[in-house]
């Protein structure tokens, strides 16, 4: 294959005029960060996040240039901040959902309002679940700032593109999966800035070949903050699963995920409690080690449904960082169970919701 070099895309990108100043977007010093890997371009066009919408065309116009060139399999190009600029304005509310998916079926996120609490492998394992239930289920990683999803389903390596240049899924224990890990090495998402981040997302949504499927999981980055309300905002989401754990402190984040849904219009399905009982690996008895119960009593409170308790126990923990998640690998134990039940409710309640993806309750929160 011929191969691509940062002369050609910059020659290329040198023939495009800055919608603002004079010259090319070049010249008008946009194009940073440029990174090319077998074929695949990276590049970011640095502009006042105010304006981000006037300047989407010119991104897609930067796009379709270095599509063009030889040689060239893939293109990210993403709208960032000025480094010296203002803060990125936070993204408005909305009310529009996200175009739908050709082929997907349903788009459901799993949410938390803070990192650790076990969102993504309750994803994963949800993802099995509904997988173990003869659906075709797809993982998508939009946990930018750190993907785990190749780690928790053992994958590495490249995703190969279609004639379409579509990104294929990853496949690993009957998903299809994508995550940005498998495309940036993991130092570099981090320097990623907010513009940046919701673009990146976009194509992990629409730039890749997920069909068929019947149901795509997002695995939502933590927190409620703008990447996590845009996504919600531009996927076409029939639900979200808020994860929580018992502490009272993550309960207070999980409400604040309930907030963030309830203002992009995405039902919530429910809440799960992640290391809600300690089992005993060694004589299977139970400890309540934090005040269990906790998040089936906000759920209560909030008038959202409980969709179950996730046990704290070393072989969730341990397959999950071996790349064998429980539900695929040991599907008969008690923990692969709590998932499964996790999976037949959130199934059952997203036939309850409709095709069009919303049931009737609206939280309301004082
Ligand atoms: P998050 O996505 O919320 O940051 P992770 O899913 O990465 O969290 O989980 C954080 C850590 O906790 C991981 O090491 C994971 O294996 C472990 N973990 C998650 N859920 C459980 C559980 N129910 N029992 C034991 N360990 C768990």
């Amino acid at each position: 294959m011929t191969s691509i070099s940062r002369e050609d895309v910059l020659a290329a990108l040198a023939r495009i005029p800055d919608p603002e100043k004079r010259g090319s977007v070049i010249d008008a010093g946009r194009v940073q960060g440029l990174m090319l890997r077998d074929g695949h371009v990276a590049f970011g066009l640095e502009i006042d996040p105010r304006k981000a919408a006037d300047f989407e065309p010119l991104r897609a116009a930067c796009e379709k240039a270095v599509m063009a060139l030889r040689g060239v399999i893939s293109v990210n190009a993403v709208l960032t901040a000025h480094r010296d600029g203002p803060a990125p304005a936070p993204a408005a509310p909305a009310s529009p959902r996200g175009i739908a998916i050709p082929g997907v079926g349903k788009v459901i996120a799993v949410a938390s309002g803070k990192g650790g609490v076990g969102k993504s492998t309750t994803a994963v394992n949800l993802a099995l679940g509904l997988r173990a239930m003869g659906l075709k289920v797809g993982l998508l990683d939009a946990d930018i700032y750190g993907p785990s999803v190749p780690r928790l389903l053992g994958l590495s390596g490249k995703p190969k593109t279609t004639a379409e240049k579509k990104l294929v899924p990853m496949e690993a224990h009957g998903l299809k999966a994508m995550s940005i890990g498998f495309l940036v090495p993991e130092d570099q998402a981090v320097i990623w800035r907010g513009p940046m981040v919701m673009s990146a997302i976009g194509q992990l949504l629409n730039d890749v070949a997920w069909a068929p499927l019947d149901i795509l999981v997002i695995d939502l980055p933590p927190g409620t903050g703008d990447a996590q309300l845009t996504l919600a905002q531009r996927a076409p989401l029939s639900g979200a699963v808020i994860v929580s754990t018992p502490q009272d402190i993550a309960l207070i984040d999980a409400r604040k995920g309930l907030t963030m849904f309830q203002k992009v219009e995405v039902p919530v399905l429910g809440i799960v409690e992640n290391m809600s009982y300690f089992l005993c690996p060694h004589c299977g008895g139970r400890s309540d080690i934090f005040a269990h119960g906790g998040a089936h009593q906000t759920a209560d409170d909030l008038g959202v449904d409980f969709l179950g308790e996730i046990p704290l126990h070393m072989a969730i923990r341990e397959t999950s960082d071996e790349g064998r998640p429980i539900v695929a690998t040991a599907p008969d134990s008690p923990q692969a169970a709590a998932y499964l039940e996790l999976a037949r409710k959130v199934l059952a309640r997203l036939e309850r919701s409709g095709d069009n993806g919303r049931p009737a309750p609206r939280i309301v929160i004082g």
